[in-house]
């Protein structure tokens, strides 16, 4: 890290907001609330240069939250944002850090929203306002909004509101706002105009950059995933499990609250991991690196201070679950890896609104970070059908099998199967508990994919998105792919109701179902109709016009070693649906479609 500075407490803030910074998990303060929050609570004005992700916001809100009298209902800040995202986040960033000021009240204010909400709201007495510069002007010359009582102004991605061609609406609040109060400037870049701004309206201002630091990172290999639409700790899981020199792993999240939660996911997803944060005692912390030496724990989550020195050989990757706060923080964390002469992999998520630091890294790196393309489930059934088959190949060379392959012989002859049939029952019940195949919406190819396409295009849910043949019609699709297939499309909304031969008793549950279907016939999970669990068979409602190919995946299917023998089910079942799928919206049945994979 950039700054001498490991403690809030040594910043001057008071002990209420010192309480809400240990509660909400804030170990230590960033470089740029290292240096600005003193300077702030001292009454300068002052141009900071930073960036989202610096954690700019807590070094201008934490000061100008000491401020602020809880008993004066009047604004007695004001933050200006480009944005009505920046403004409402800018403003629960206060809130949360307000969680032991009884009474004290922020407003965000934007265009968009309606007036007689804001007036309501403004009436009521806000002590922050965090708005949008064209709507806090409309409130000003209305006269909704009164800054009589103004202590602090804050200008919030300046070169944002420049570029938004809000500089006018800025300099016309600055123009009417009174004479006697502090102004922060924050921006990423400092153009011109900004520069001439912050000439004109403030005073004497101290200015703070975070320096960029250069260095190299040359033996360590770099890619980013833009976080969206899987959930992070999903992404993370996935990505683990296929990296191909995974051996063990220091992850870096931001709060000392969040090593714990995932620490804790991670467990639950069978992973040996734990948290390495500043509640640690010395005695613990060297405990956690030792495990992690020795192997008792493969994954440890830390926050960037807890983490410094950690020199463990076999950690071959640094995942910044969060973006770290500037350059020199992600050199520091990424040097986890990549020593004693080993291979490293650094693998960083960057949010949308991340992009900028991301590329302010690969400037003071000089290194391109690579874009990572997340693993579909496909590639995870893959490398765990890969690694089993290793395993397998293993025991093969092994010794002893002979008692074994006694007994394989006899259940062969005793159930009438072959040896190739006993092996998959032994296969099934050696996943124990990690299925070969993760089970889910999007289809996973059979184990020894016959073609190359790995990366199914609806392998990943934000990936997917319709692709439909002849409009919305829905259509089956068969695997692997035949170009020379013809499509058949069917009327949308009709449904036909099959029997299959496994139930309850079989320990069947829908979601096994609708897996399975899903697989074999090439049929979207969402297409999937009502299903019906009983005890000795099952119903399951599919789209009409199931072709040839499709139904004979079906028949020949297994569900837990059972064959289902898949058939139009003539015969009403007695009972009502005990496993019944609810659908919403999407899902209903209006919209039925078959995925064209
Ligand atoms: P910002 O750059 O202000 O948008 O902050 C980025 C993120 O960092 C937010 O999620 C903050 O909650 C978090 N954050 C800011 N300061 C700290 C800190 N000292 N320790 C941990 N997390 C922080």
């Amino acid at each position: 890290m950039t700054t001498a500075v490991d403690s809030f407490a040594d910043l001057g803030l008071s002990n209420t907001l010192l309480k809400t910074l240990a509660e909400i998990g804030y170990e230590t303060p960033s470089p740029i609330q290292a240096q600005c929050i003193p300077v702030l609570l001292d009454g300068h004005d002052l141009i900071g240069m930073a960036q989202t992700g610096t954690g700019k916001t807590a070094a201008f809100a934490l000061p100008l939250m000491e401020q602020i009298d809880v008993k004066v209902a009047k604004p007695q800040a004001l933050i200006l944002t480009p944005t009505r995202e920046l403004a409402i986040q800018v403003a629960e960033a206060l809130q949360s850090y307000a969680k032991n000021l009884p009474g004290f009240h922020v407003l965000p204010i934007y265009g968009g929203q309606s007036y007689t909400i804001q007036l309501k709201q403004l009436a009521r007495g806000a002590h922050v306002i965090v708005g949008t510069p064209g709507r806090v002007m409309d409130h000003l010359e209305r006269k909704t909004l009164n800054l009589d009582s103004l202590k602090t102004l804050v200008l919030d991605e300046a070169d944002e509101m420049l570029r938004m061609g809000f500089i006018d609406d800025v300099e016309w609040i600055l123009e009417h706002t009174p004479e006697q109060h502090q102004t922060a400037l924050f921006s990423a870049t400092m153009p011109e105009q900004i520069r001439r701004v912050a000439q004109k309206y403030l005073v004497d201002p101290r200015e703070i950059k975070i320096k960029a630091a250069t260095a190299t990172v040359a033996a360590i290999r770099q890619v980013y995933w833009q976080v969206s639409g899987l959930h992070k700790l999903d992404a993370l899981t996935r990505i683990l499990e296929v990296e191909d020199e995974f051996d063990a792993a220091i992850i870096f999240v931001r709060t000392k609250t969040a090593t714990v939660e995932l620490a804790d996911k991670l467990n639950a997803r069978g992973y040996a991991a734990a948290a390495l944060n500043g509640d640690l005692n010395q005695q613990m912390r060297e405990r956690v690196i030792e495990q992690l030496k020795s192997g008792a724990l493969d994954i440890v989550i830390a926050t960037d201070v807890a983490a410094r020195g950690i020199d463990v050989p076999r950690i071959s990757h640094v995942v910044n679950y969060d973006i770290p706060y500037d350059t020199e923080a992600y050199v520091h964390r990424i040097g986890r890896t990549g020593r004693a002469g080993r291979n490293g992999h650094a693998i960083l998520f960057v949010a949308p609104r991340e992009i900028r630091m991301l590329r302010t890294i690969e400037r003071a790196t000089r290194q391109p970070i690579a874009p990572l393309t997340l693993p579909s489930r496909a590639d995870v059934t893959n490398k765990r059908v890969a690694d089993f088959k290793e395993k397998v190949a293993e025991v093969l060379g092994g010794e002893g099998l002979d008692f074994f392959a006694n007994i394989v012989s006899q259940i062969a002859e005793e159930q009438n199967v072959g040896a190739e049939e006993v092996a998959a029952a032994l296969a099934l019940m050696a996943q124990e508990g990690k299925p070969l195949q993760i089970a889910g919406e999007d289809p996973v190819p059979r184990p020894a994919p016959r073609d190359d396409r790995h990366a199914s295009p609806f392998s990943d849910r934000e990936q997917r998105k319709p692709r439909f043949e002849g409009g919305d019609r829905p259509r089956f699709d068969d695997r692997p792919r035949r170009e020379d297939r013809p499509s058949r499309p069917v009327p949308a909304g009709d449904m036909v109701r099959y029997r299959i031969d496994v139930g309850r008793e079989h320990g069947v549950e829908v979601r096994d179902i609708v897996g399975a279907i899903a697989n074999e016939a090439g049929i979207e999970s969402r297409f999937i109709g009502r299903i019906g669990l009983y005890e000795e068979s099952s119903t399951v409602e599919l789209p009409a016009g199931m072709p040839g190919e499709a139904a004979n995946a079906l028949k020949r299917t297994r569900i837990r070693g059972v064959p289902i023998n898949l058939r139009p089910d003539e015969g009403r079942p007695g009972g009502s649906f005990g496993g019944e799928r609810k659908f919403d919206g999407e899902r209903s049945f209006k919209k039925k479609k078959f995925a064209d994979r």
